[in-house]
C-alpha cells in the first residue's frame, strides 16, 4: 500500500450516521425472529407436514420456462376465480398477495392513514404490531378473557379505526363466538380484519363468509401457507366486499403473485382440494390425540379449533430448548394472559407427534414432579 493509501485511511473520520434516512416510525421495528434453528422434527410453525399436494408438486415440476421469463399476471386474475369458486363467492371480493402476510400488511395500509389506531386482541399472530408499525400506525392490545376469547367490546371502546382478529386464533386455536361477532360487526365504525389462516381445520361451519352478507366492512384474509402446504410459494388472499378489496389490491400493487405460485396455487385449487381434506381431517385426529396425550400427562392443553396445540408448561422457553436438544422444535410463547407460559404444537403425521410427547415428557421427567404452573385448570367456555 502507498504512502498516501496509508495516510488517507488513517486520516478518514468517522461517518456521521446519515441523517434523515430513516422514517421516524421505524426507529423500533424489529426484524421478525420466531428464534427457529433447524431441528430434525420442526413442529413450530403450523405449515403442513405432510408436504405439498400432489398436482402442486407436478406442476412445480413441469412448469414452463417460459412462464419465468415473462411477467406473472398483474393481479392474479385467474388464481382469483378459482380461490372465489372455492370459497362460493365472486371473483370480484378476492384480493391475492405475497403471503397473508403481505395481504394483511397491504389492508393495513389501505383501511388506516398514519398515526390511526390498529386494535388486537393479544395474545394473537406476532406481525400485527409489526406491520402497524411498518405503516406508521398506532397499535393497542387489549388481553382476551380467561377463555381465551376477544374481549370484543373493548377492542370497540379503544375507538380504533382498524381490528384485527383471528379465528382460530395464533396462538390458543380459539374460535370466537358468532353471536358476539356479528354484534361486533354492527356497532364498529371501522374495517375489521379477521384472519382465517387455520379456518380449514376448525369445522365445516367454521367459515366466516356467511357475515360478508351482513357487513361490507369485513376482510377475511386467508392464505395457501397451512392447509395447501405451500408457505414457500407465498400465496395469500383476502376475501370481502368488492369495494372493500378494490382498496386493498390498490394498495398491494401489482405482480405480487409470482409466476410459479400463480401456476402452483391454482393447480392445487383445481385438483388437490380432496387431498387437502383429507389431511386436514388428519391433523384434527392427531391434535386430538395429541390433546388427550397431554392431558394423560397430568397437563391441561387448551381445546383448540387448528392444527397446533397451546399446553401451559412453565419455564417454556427452557422446556422448548431441551426438546431442541432432544431434536423437535416447537415454540414457547412465555406469559400468556389468564394462563402463564405455554408451548405451542404443531400437528402432523403421528410419529412426529410423537416424538414431541417423548420429548416433552423426558424433559418434564428430568425436571421433577408438575408444579401448579403446568397444570393450570382452562375454562373451556364457548366456542
Ligand atoms: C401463518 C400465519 C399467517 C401467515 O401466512 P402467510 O400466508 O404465509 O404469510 C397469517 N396469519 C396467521 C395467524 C398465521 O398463523
Amino acid at each position: 500500500m502507498s504512502d498516501a493509501a496509508t495516510r488517507t485511511t488513517s486520516t478518514v473520520t468517522p461517518v456521521e450516521p446519515p441523517r434523515a434516512v430513516q422514517r421516524a416510525a421505524y426507529a423500533d421495528v424489529p426484524l421478525y425472529d420466531p428464534k427457529r434453528v433447524p431441528t430434525a422434527i420442526d413442529l413450530s410453525d403450523n405449515t403442513n407436514l405432510w408436504g405439498l399436494p400432489p398436482t402442486a408438486e407436478r406442476t412445480l415440476r413441469e412448469l414452463a420456462i417460459s412462464r419465468i421469463t415473462r411477467y406473472p399476471s398483474l393481479y392474479a386474475a385467474e388464481l382469483k376465480a378459482a380461490l372465489a369458486a372455492t370459497a362460493g363467492v365472486t371473483p370480484d371480493m378476492i384480493v391475492t398477495g405475497c403471503g397473508s402476510d403481505d395481504v394483511l400488511d397491504s389492508a393495513m395500509r389501505a383501511f388506516a392513514d398514519p398515526g390511526a389506531l390498529v386494535a388486537s386482541s393479544t395474545p394473537t399472530f406476532a406481525m400485527v404490531p409489526i406491520f402497524a408499525r411498518m405503516n406508521a400506525l398506532r397499535h393497542v392490545a387489549i388481553e382476551e378473557d380467561a377463555t381465551h376469547v376477544p374481549d370484543l367490546e373493548a377492542l370497540a371502546a379503544t375507538g380504533a379505526d382498524l381490528l384485527y382478529l383471528c379465528a382460530p386464533n395464533n396462538p390458543t386455536g380459539r374460535m370466537i363466538p358468532r353471536d358476539a361477532l356479528r354484534r361486533l360487526l354492527r356497532t364498529f365504525p371501522g374495517v375489521v380484519i379477521l384472519d382465517e389462516a387455520y379456518i380449514e381445520f376448525a369445522g365445516a361451519d367454521a367459515s366466516h363468509v356467511p357475515l360478508l352478507a351482513e357487513s361490507d366492512r369485513l376482510l377475511l384474509v386467508r392464505t395457501m401457507s397451512k392447509a395447501y402446504g405451500l408457505a414457500g410459494m407465498r400465496v395469500g388472499y383476502a376475501i370481502g366486499a368488492p369495494a372493500l378489496v378494490g382498496e386493498v389490491e390498490k394498495s398491494r400493487g401489482p405482480y405480487k403473485v409470482n409466476a410459479l405460485a400463480e401456476s402452483v396455487a391454482l393447480a392445487a385449487l383445481q385438483h388437490d382440494r380432496e387431498w387437502v381434506h383429507e389431511h386436514v381431517t388428519l391433523a384434527i385426529a392427531n391434535r386430538l390425540r395429541l390433546e388427550d396425550e397431554l392431558r394423560a400427562m397430568g397437563l391441561s392443553p387448551i381445546a383448540s379449533s387448528a392444527n397446533f396445540t397451546c399446553v401451559p408448561v412453565s419455564d417454556c422457553v427452557a422446556v422448548g430448548q431441551a426438546m431442541r436438544a432432544r431434536g423437535v422444535a416447537v415454540r414457547p410463547f412465555p406469559a400468556l394472559p389468564h394462563v402463564g407460559d405455554t408451548l405451542r404444537i404443531s400437528v402432523g403425521p403421528w410419529p412426529m407427534v410423537q416424538a414431541a410427547l417423548d420429548a416433552l415428557r423426558s424433559v418434564l421427567a428430568e425436571r421433577g414432579p408438575l408444579r401448579d404452573t403446568d397444570t393450570i385448570a382452562i375454562p373451556r367456555g364457548a366456542a
